[in-house]
């Protein structure tokens, strides 16, 4: 008589679990493999816009627009300016400023500096000092192919590769225009709004030239991402 259901031998009931062990061992192993060879997970998310990142920005302009649109600035790429050696420019961004002002077109870790300026310090010392809010910063002129200070010879300007940008005035919301020639001194409300600027502004880019540091000053606070740490 057949038997369907008979217990398993010694020997079968053995072999069963070597061979659940050995599928489970396997199974294991492939995990295993799954987990080291999986490839690297890609991170999208740009750095936060902060001042130490900066300097990241200067060679990794992607970086630099994502971490802009991420803090809700927009940027829009400028075609490259290829002139001599000395003057133009890669990979420049417009930066757009609200309310309708005119964009500024710089490298994007100045561009960068300038969103953490205006967020960080302009804003927050418009309001501090004239209970208002800001509408532009407005710049004299960013790009220009020249040496230092227009001199013949010696190094040029960071603005010669879109690397500097003066910046003449603000406007605030109630349509007030606050410039660095009129008030640098007096009258004693703007002069300390236009020095708080100056001062946050330290804080941010590489370099920052106003009125104290010379005459060829005397209208615009100078800013830029150079090599050189400078504030006056
Ligand atoms: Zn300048």
């Amino acid at each position: 008589m057949l038997r369907f259901f008979r217990a398993p031998s010694q020997v079968e009931h053995e072999s069963g679990r070597i061979w659940a062990a050995s599928a489970l061992a396997l199974l294991a192993v492939m995990m295993a493999l799954l987990l080291i060879l999986r490839p690297p997970k890609t991170d999208l998310t740009p750095p936060p816009l902060r001042a130490e990142w900066l300097p990241y920005f200067e060679t990794h302009v992607s970086s630099c627009r994502g971490s802009l649109s991420a803090a809700g600035f927009q940027t829009r790429i400028v075609p490259d300016l290829n002139r001599t050696p000395q003057c133009g420019y890669r990979d420049v961004v417009e930066l757009m400023q609200p309310a309708g002002s005119a964009p500024i077109q710089t490298s994007c870790a100045l561009a960068a500096g300038l969103a953490l300026w205006r967020r960080n310090v302009v804003e927050p010392a418009a309001q501090r000092r004239f209970g208002q809010p800001l509408a532009s910063i407005n710049p004299l002129g960013a790009y220009a192919c020249r040496r230092i200070a227009g001199r013949r010879d010696g190094r040029w300007s960071e603005h010669a590769h879109a690397n500097a940008i003066d910046v003449g005035g603000f406007t605030l919301a109630d349509g007030r225009t606050i410039t660095v020639l009129q008030s640098w001194h007096t009258p004693a409300l703007e002069s300390a709004f236009l020095h708080d600027v100056r001062n946050g502004g330290c804080r941010i880019f590489q370099g920052v030239l106003s009125p104290d540091y010379n005459r060829a000053h005397a209208n615009h606070l100078h800013l830029d991402m150079g090599a050189y740490k400078v504030c006056h």
